[in-house]
């Protein structure tokens, strides 16, 4: 799969799913994790998908406790505002 150069934020929704298995190809989530340092939307859409995801039991994902309870209060915020 070939993407543009830069990713609009519907393709990095698309991709989530894809990024969290680790089936992207290494250009792909490079571009993917570019794009999420400067749209606080996606970043906060992936960690939506990461919780779900880990509350599901599906993909065995696991954040370290810090790390994680920092991205928590980040989308709680980001929910909240
Ligand atoms: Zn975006």
């Amino acid at each position: 799969m070939k993407l543009e150069r830069e990713l609009a934020c519907r393709q990095v929704v698309e991709l989530v799913t894809a990024y969290l298995d680790d089936a992207l190809d290494p250009v792909d989530r490079e571009r993917f994790e570019e794009h999420l340092v400067f749209c606080d939307g996606c970043a906060n859409y992936l960690e939506q998908m990461r919780a779900t995801i880990r509350l599901a039991g599906g993909a065995g994902l696991v954040l370290p406790p810090a790390l994680e309870s920092r991205l928590l209060d980040a989308f709680n915020d980001w929910r909240t505002s």
